[in-house]
């Protein structure tokens, strides 16, 4: 605390409304109140006398990681291309996932000075632990993989029973759903979960358009992907998906088709989409959380944000697990956006505030004047 009014200075000064300014500072007072935000230029015309220190890159709110895999937080960071990353590396290190993994990622999450976050919950006892023992608000996604049309009603009983018991422990954490991708859950399950999600009013993030390959399966069922899942033993497209892939189909498309874009889920990473999916996305309101580490290490590309910014789709940041992502840290996601993306800081900042906030459907903080000056961080 300075014993007299101060500038702190940035390249970008965020207070959660609109978009952040650039060169831009807050002036505080000496009990280290917030007085004003404004472009620094004119901060310092309007207060000659106060100095001015720089503080860092950014001035901000409390940033949200909006897409974590706590539970995988003991599997080595491995890069390899997605449609082996899953059978090669998740699946063969299933061992090293669950609860210690959750314990140490939410710890790691904790320390990392995050305001909320958004993780995908693969285990019962993982969903106890962390309903139970996170300080931090955010959401617990229940994830549901199943790709057999047969099994679709026992998975949906089993499902709204859990989700029914977990609400009673809501908190600060509020329960989810997540179907896990359009290619593994049959589409009698996705109408089911994306109907009962609806309905109970819970937020859903679906992973969608991830890797090229998935684009190229529902296009022509064929390709790297295609060849992934028929060899862990998934039924036929036509079967688990009720049609046949077709060159016009995306799985944006095949969403919207199913009516599961009509609950609104986050979809994460959008990566291999067209500018119609991007339109189809923007109608329903649906909010898309990016992972820039985890798409170029899983060869996926980059996502393709202008064309999501053209059509005023929110987007928000995410850094997926450890084992794909490399950390936890949502400030390291931020600079590895800004390196793969071609991509302004302010518009980052946004995206890890803002975005985050809504693909998890939980208030932003707007910080304003009179606040604390410690209800911002610094991006040095
Ligand atoms: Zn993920």
């Amino acid at each position: 605390m300075s014993a007299e009014r101060v500038i702190y200075a940035a390249d970008v000064v965020y207070n959660g409304v609109g978009l952040p300014l650039e060169n831009a500072g807050v002036l505080v007072s000496s009990t280290n109140t917030i007085v004003a935000f404004g472009k620094l230029a004119a901060l310092q015309i309007q207060f000659p006398e106060v100095k001015t220190q720089r503080l860092g890159q950014a001035i901000l709110p409390r940033p949200v990681n909006a897409h974590t895999h706590l539970d995988l937080s003991q599997v080595p960071f491995k890069a390899l291309p997605y449609p082996r990353w899953i059978p090669e590396h998740i699946i063969s290190n299933q061992a090293l996932r669950g609860l210690e993994g959750a314990k140490i990622g939410l710890e790691v999450l904790r320390q990392s000075g995050i305001g909320t976050f958004g993780d995908i919950v693969y285990s019962e006892e993982v969903m106890k632990f962390v309903l139970s023992e996170s300080e931090l608000a955010g959401v617990a996604y229940w994830e549901v993989l199943n790709p057999m049309p047969d099994q679709a009603t026992d998975i949906m009983t089993q499902t709204i029973e859990r989700i029914k018991g977990w609400r009673k422990l809501e908190n600060n954490i509020k329960i989810g759903l997540s179907p896990h991708a359009p290619f593994t859950v049959s589409s009698l399950l996705l109408k089911q979960l994306s109907g009962f999600a609806k309905l109970e009013g819970l937020p859903m993030q679906i992973h969608v358009a991830e890797h090229p390959s998935e684009l190229e399966l529902f296009r022509t069922g064929t390709g790297t992907l295609a060849k992934s899942v028929q060899k862990s033993g998934f039924p036929a497209f036509e079967t688990s998906w009720g049609r046949k892939p077709d060159p016009d189909l995306t799985p944006v498309k095949y969403l919207a088709e199913l009516g599961v874009l009509e609950a609104k889920p986050t979809l994460i990473h959008m990566v291999n989409v067209t500018e119609e999916d991007v339109k189809i996305i923007a109608q329903y309101g649906c909010s898309v959380v990016s992972c820039p580490r985890s798409n170029f290490n899983l060869e996926c590309g980059n996502i393709p944000w202008k064309l999501y910014a053209k059509y005023g789709v929110e987007l928000a940041l995410g850094t997926d697990s450890s084992a794909s992502g490399e950390t936890l840290n949502i400030r390291e996601e931020a600079n590895a956006a800004l390196k793969y993306l071609e991509i302004d800081l302010k518009h980052v900042v946004r995206w890890a505030v803002k975005g985050g906030y809504r693909a998890l459907g939980i208030k932003a903080p707007i910080i304003q004047r009179g606040d604390d000056f410690s209800s911002l961080i610094v991006w040095e």
